[in-house]
């Protein structure tokens, strides 16, 4: 045999081989494809399994042809270097021939082939080096007559240690089918012979038609009769006129006796008019058709016993047939017979699951040959180790097996990772397992993901490593192995920010090494990643330092504290640092460093963050030790709740909803189903259960506040409850509604998704206000409501589910409800507007009707700008339970569905579970609706004025809780320029004609809330993208020039229309520049010009080129256009700033209406993901600070907040301004009360609930959640009891009827 080419891909164990051998039919591979059990890789196996052989396939039953076989004789037979064991085979159900060859001579002195007493290599592991098939490459595997080989097929064993190559040869039946046919059909035998008797009957008289046995017979008879004959001169000749021949074969077999080699031979006879006489003359056995008559000879046996018995006896043929089963040879050649196997029951009607042909076993292996051909095959084929791994962890489940559990255990924390793992994985960061996105991409997400959820990070990166694995990027395992960091990270590593001093950082990465033990390389790393970032000598110095061993750059603590001349080492870090400043506050510059030192040896000794801090910054506010009463306290992440913290956080500081929060129980709503009945919020009824878990949310709230009123702690946890009815569930349920509405099969009955208990049913809840333009809402007294709800309320009396559907009709007609992907609510919409639209006509009232956005029938022409869609309300992929028996959702679905939240919706969502919650302060008398210190504090409206003719314009009011802007689409933009495009007229088109529309402030909330709205949705791409234009924002704002006015000849409509023209003209003289100075080709027009006239002018100056006739006085005239162009621009350059300066003039003098920024929201990272924060002023202190998480800290630097591209790196995405006139009532940063601490430990968690009248403060440590959040409880009592914290059992308890509005039972 040729050199073997290198063995490749997945092995086979060999009784794995031998099996697929047994099942695999080379008849029909050409039918399947060329598929081949015996040499393919298996099928890999995914949910359900395709069989691999069909019913018509044989199981070969494989005999051995004994005189071409040599096997070993016994068990105990070893081989050696010469050994070649070959075992000959036939299947005597098919007839196929299969030769195993099984080689030992390229053994090597090292080696030691496999065997069964070898626990290291038991047995072989067989790898398809190639297989060759005559019909395609018929030069490299010959076939004849004599041997018609099929398939050839080599494989090596996969150890390094064995030697052995195993060879399967397949041929086909020696004797062909169709030749056959003419003596293997009886009824044809009979016919044959019939028409032959009755050709002379007196010639035959007493014999009969001849059966397939008798032919087979004869035909064995004379095969084996020139077998003997070998060497020895003339057999004997068979006469073709002989009786017994003529009535077996006839002249139909001369091809069969022809393929055999019989030859005919014509003998003339003596009688001139006899015919001649005709004989075969048995074949000549030679070496080369030796074999092939051997094989003959036993397929005739094979046939002949395959004939009914009957048959056979009446042939009178002897059948001499006794096969040898070829399995045991095999066995012994290759080495396992008697292999150990499990015990089982044996199921044969049952095919072996499809994972042990992957792992290239068989069903009936011990776990630990399971196991080592597991190891086997991920050695063979590593790309698939995570496939393998999930087989080995489906059987070793499906054995029950402990030992194959703990193989998959060890694979699994050796960092392999099964292949449903990895898919998991890629799920987890959002991907299709088959994404083709690169690596960075997929780091990016991990970054992000990280960002937004250091709590998940754990997990992030296991799903990280798995796809690391999987892609073998070396670049994600890097990052996976925190190998790389980000300078986020590195920060967040250290716990400081971006503007900490480097020689905190410094001291910082000391204290982590001596004081926390913390991994050393990891603190280098994150300290060289700072360095980097900075280009910071000092501070790539000291990683260096820490890298090469010399930590010793710290001064003693000893001699720190005599340098700072104090004497006794307990005084308390403030001693230490008034010591400190007092001896710096005059001192030289040089030696007021060396005190600076030993302040550091000392802050790092102690781990105090008050020394860290003041060292940085001796004015900063530190609590030295626990939280103190002038300082908010922080929220700790649950993970991945987005903007939760900030929100809770902002939402504390607003007087009016804090007030009510921190005394709910006197505004509590009552549960009375009268009130109920009376009250609306957002437009619509209310009921029960919304109501119940509203103030579910509420007491959660309250527990909050008080606590971040109260807490010793610099930090408080929210409770899951709370981050999930803070976020979660109204528009889940209005998804569900949604779904609900739009699903054919009839009308919704959505009274069951709440409460079956429901007397009325309940709508979905009221959605915040559509991103692109505030929600309109009743609020004023001179609004008609398009929903009646006296008259829904009779509706709702009278029906059940069907007027629970018209009801959801009309609520979803409410454009608080309306959905720019919602057709059926458009359309429902439009005829509603309409209809609202008559009416205004016809009595001039004002009618809440929304504006362009609702209406396809408006288009807006000339707009000064065009808005980015926004992406899709329903958030995809979402599948989120809403009754309220469900458990807990996890936090990764709070995730999810938090981070698709709009923050306009959860704010929406906050309100309306507010609003539920309490009763009203009074009711609209028009609407209905329920006026409270929500709707009075944070909601607004416009008047949106339509001038559809020469009439009076069409006035309409919109409420809403807050005013969405947009980044200009290139550069940065103003507040003002940015709400000018709300407020500005611009031509719509309505009816078919084109209509000016404005709109105008028509009530100004206390607290104004204004939405940047930065992302956009791509509607080709499908995916969000996010606008990180520059919107600036001053501390002060005016609005006054937004008001509205009703005299339309007023200074202030004046003045508006004014800027109305002048921006027209700003767009056209913008255009005008544009054209003359093609941006893009960065040449403009006077340029272009210039260059022209040169060209000119060196044409007429160029002798050879005197010909070209060219006007003289062009280049002039180019010269004088070139001129004029330039002139142009200028004067537009002129204007336009001209008119700018205007636009900034025109209302500067209009200042009644001043407020001031008190809450800015910041995002870094991707649409859909990253981190958030909140800055928040304090008006008391003048100081604004940073909410980020569990860290409050006073922001010193102002341009972090203002300068957009500062350091932060976040955007601002939500601002909050109050009314600078009465801001003493509306917010107030800090609202502390801190009790006296007094540390008690407590034992009996059961008893963490004090009873009234206990004034203590105890801090009891849980280890919940398996960390260390303290949980403390206050010295005050609280009015309300708060829930047990082991109990999380979520709202079944409140939804249920076990306490009612004031804590007392039903
Ligand atoms: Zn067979
Ligand atoms: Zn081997």
């Amino acid at each position: 045999m040729e050199d073997r080419r290198l063995p490749r891909g997945p092995g086979k164990t060999a009784p794995r081989l031998i099996n697929d051998l047994l099942d695999y039919d080379p008849k029909y591979r050409e039918q399947r494809g060329g598929k081949n059990i015996l040499a393919d890789v298996a099928q890999r196996f995914r949910t359900v399994a395709t069989p691999r052989k069909r019913p018509t396939d044989c199981r070969h039953a494989l005999m051995k042809i004994v005189p071409n076989t040599v096997a070993p004789v016994s068990d105990d037979e070893q081989p050696n270097g010469d050994t070649k064991y070959v075992v000959s085979t036939f299947c005597q159900r098919c007839r196929y021939h299969f030769d195993i060859t099984v080689d030992f001579t390229r053994w090597k002195d090292h080696q030691t082939p496999c065997k069964l007493s070898d626990p290291e290599n038991p047995m072989h592991h067989l790898q398809l080096v190639e297989s060759i098939y005559t019909k395609d490459q018929p030069d490299r595997l010959q076939a004849s007559k004599y041997n018609p080989t099929l398939e050839l097929h080599l494989f090596s064993c996969s150890r390094k240690t064995c030697p052995v190559q195993v060879d399967i040869k397949i041929s086909a039946p020696r004797l062909i089918r169709s030749m056959l046919g003419p003596i293997m059909d009886n009824t044809k035998l009979h016919a044959r012979g019939a028409k032959e008797i009755q050709k002379d009957p007196q010639r035959y008289t007493g014999l009969q038609p001849v059966t397939a046995a008798v032919a087979l017979g004869y035909l064995k008879t004379y095969l084996a009769d020139a077998r003997a004959a070998r060497n020895q001169p003339g057999p004997k000749r068979i006469a073709k006129r002989n009786k017994k021949y003529a009535l077996a074969f006839g002249t139909e077999c001369d091809t069969l006796f022809e393929y055999l080699d019989f030859k005919t031979i014509k003998e003339d006879t003596q009688e001139p008019d006899e015919e001649p006489a005709y004989f075969w003359r048995p074949p000549v056995i030679t070496d080369t058709n030796s074999q092939f008559i051997d094989d003959v000879i036993t397929e005739l046996d094979v046939l002949l016993a395959d004939r009914s018995p009957s048959e056979q006896q009446a042939s009178n043929i002897r059948v001499a047939y006794h096969p040898l089963p070829a399995l045991k040879d095999i066995e012994r050649s290759l080495g396992y017979f008697d292999y150990p196997k499990r015990s089982r029951t044996v199921d044969l009607s049952k095919e072996e699951h499809p994972y042990y042909l992957s792992l290239g076993a068989v069903d009936d292996f011990t776990d630990e040959l399971l196991t080592w051909a597991y190891d086997c095959q991920c050695e063979c084929d590593p790309a698939n180790k995570p496939y393998y791994l999930d087989c080995l962890e489906d059987l070793a489940k499906g054995r029950g097996s402990p030992d194959l559990q703990m193989k998959v255990v060890m694979a699994t924390s050796a960092g392999e990772f099964g292949l449903k793992a990895i898919e998991d994985a890629y799920k987890f960061f959002g991907l299709d397992p088959g994404t083709k996105e690169g690596d960075d991409h997929i780091m990016g997400l991990y970054k992000s993901r990280i960002a937004s959820a250091p709590r998940q990070k754990d997990e992030a990166r296991n799903c990280l490593f798995a796809i690391a694995k999987a892609r073998n990027s070396a670049k994600i395992e890097a990052l996976a192995n925190d190998k790389t960091m980000s300078h986020e990270e590195a920060l967040e590593f250290f716990g400081v920010s971006s503007d900490t001093p480097s020689d905190s950082i410094g001291a910082a990465a000391v204290v982590m090494i001596q004081a926390l033990d913390a991994d050393k390389s990891k603190v280098t790393r994150a300290l060289r990643v700072i360095a980097n970032q900075r280009n910071d000598s000092m501070l790539k110095q000291a990683a260096l330092d820490m890298e090469t061993g010399n930590r010793n750059t710290m001064l003693d603590v000893g001699e720190a504290y005599s340098r700072l001349q104090i004497s006794n080492r307990t005084v308390p870090d403030e001693t230490i640092f008034a010591y400190y400043q007092s001896l710096t506050s005059d001192a030289a510059p040089g030696s007021k460093d060396s005190f600076s030192e030993a302040l550091r040896a000392i802050a790092t000794e102690r781990n105090s963050n008050f020394l860290f801090t003041k060292l940085d910054d001796p004015n900063a506010i530190v609590q030295a030790g626990p939280s103190t009463a002038d300082q908010p306290i922080g929220l700790d992440n649950i993970g991945n709740t987005c903007y939760l913290n900030s929100l809770l956080q902002y939402y504390y500081t607003v007087q009016p909803v804090r007030n009510v929060v921190m005394d709910f129980q006197n505004h509590r709503m009552s549960l009375n189903d009268e009130d109920i009945k009376k009250k609306r919020v957002g437009g619509r009824i209310v009921a029960k259960p919304e109501i119940i878990k509203a103030q579910k949310f509420v007491d959660e709230l309250h527990n909050l506040y008080e606590n971040l009123k109260t807490a010793s702690t610099r930090s408080i946890k929210p409770t899951r409850e709370l981050a999930e009815l803070t976020i979660f569930s109204s528009a889940a349920e209005a998804n569900f509604r949604r779904a609900s509405i739009s699903s054919p099969s009839g009308p919704p009955n959505l009274a069951s998704i709440l409460d079956n208990s429901l007397e009325r049913p309940v709508y979905g809840p009221h959605l915040p206000p559509p991103p692109t333009r505030p929600s309109p809402s009743p609020v004023e007294d001179d609004i008609e409501m398009v929903d009646h709800p006296n008259e829904k309320n009779g509706d709702n009396g009278d029906n059940g589910d069907d007027s629970s559907e018209a009801t959801l009709v009309d609520m979803d007609s409410l454009p608080s409800y309306s959905d720019a992907t919602a057709k059926d609510g458009e359309k429902l919409l439009r005829s509603e507007k309409d209809q609202a639209a008559h009416d205004t006509s016809a009595d001039g009232d004002a009618v809440m009707v929304n504006g362009e956005d609702f209406a396809s029938g408006e288009k807006s022409l000339s707009v000064p700008e065009k808005q980015p869609p926004l992406p899709p309300r329903n958030k995809s992929g979402l599948v989120i339970q809403t009754n309220d028996s469900r458990n807990l959702i996890s936090d990764d679905e709070l995730w999810k569905f938090g981070s698709q939240q709009d923050v306009t919706e959860v704010i929406g969502n906050v309100n309306f579970r507010l609003q539920c919650a309490i009763k009203p302060t009074s009711i609209d008398e028009r609407s209905g609706e329920q006026i409270d210190v929500v709707r009075d504090t944070l909601y607004g409206s416009n008047a949106v004025y339509l001038q559809k003719s020469e009439r009076a314009p069409e006035q309409k009011v919109e409420a809403w809780a807050n005013l969405i802007i947009f980044p200009a689409p290139t550069g940065t933009r103003d507040i003002y320029e940015a709400l000018d495009v709300v407020f500005d007229e611009q031509m719509v088109e309505i009816d078919n004609t084109t209509a000016a529309q404005h709109a105008s402030i028509y009530k100004l909330p206390p607290i104004l809330h204004i939405q940047i709205q930065r992302t956009a949705f791509d509607s080709v791409k499908q995916i969000a993208s996010k606008n990180r234009n520059p919107v600036t924002f001053p501390e002060t704002i005016y609005l006054d020039r937004y008001l509205d006015s009703e005299d339309p000849e007023s200074t202030l409509m004046r003045r508006r229309r004014e800027t109305w023209k002048w921006k027209a003209q700003l767009r056209d003289l913008e255009a005008r520049q544009a054209a003359l100075h093609d941006a893009e080709a960065e040449l403009s027009v006077p340029d272009a010009l210039m260059a022209g006239k040169e060209f000119l002018i060196g044409l007429q100056e160029t002798e050879e080129l005197k010909d070209i006739s060219t006007s003289p006085t062009l280049p002039d005239q180019l010269e004088e256009r070139t001129a004029q162009v330039a002139e142009e621009l200028g004067a537009i350059s002129k204007e336009i700033a001209g008119i700018k300066q205007n636009l900034t003039e025109q209302f500067t003098d209009m200042r009644q209406y001043e407020y001031k920024l008190q809450a800015v929201f910041i995002h870094r990272g991707e649409a859909g993901g990253g981190h958030y924060w909140v800055y928040i002023y304090d008006f008391e202190n003048d100081i604004w600070r940073e909410y980020n998480d569990e860290y409050v800290t006073e922001v010193k630097d102002r341009r972090r907040i203002f300068d957009h591209q500062g350091g932060a790196g976040g955007t601002p995405y939500y601002l909050a301004y109050v009314r600078s006139a009465d801001r003493k009532n509306l917010v107030e940063a800090v609202c502390r009360e801190v009790p006296e601490v007094q540390e008690v430990q407590q034992t009996d968690p059961s008893s963490d609930w004090l009873e009234e009248g206990q004034d203590v403060c105890m801090a009891i440590d849980t280890d919940d959640e398996n960390d260390n959040t303290r949980h403390v409880e206050h010295a005050k009592p609280r009015p309300l009891r708060p829930k047990p914290a082991a109990d999380i059992a979520g709202w079944d308890t409140s939804m249920g009827s076990d306490l009612d509005a004031n804590g007392r039972e039903w």
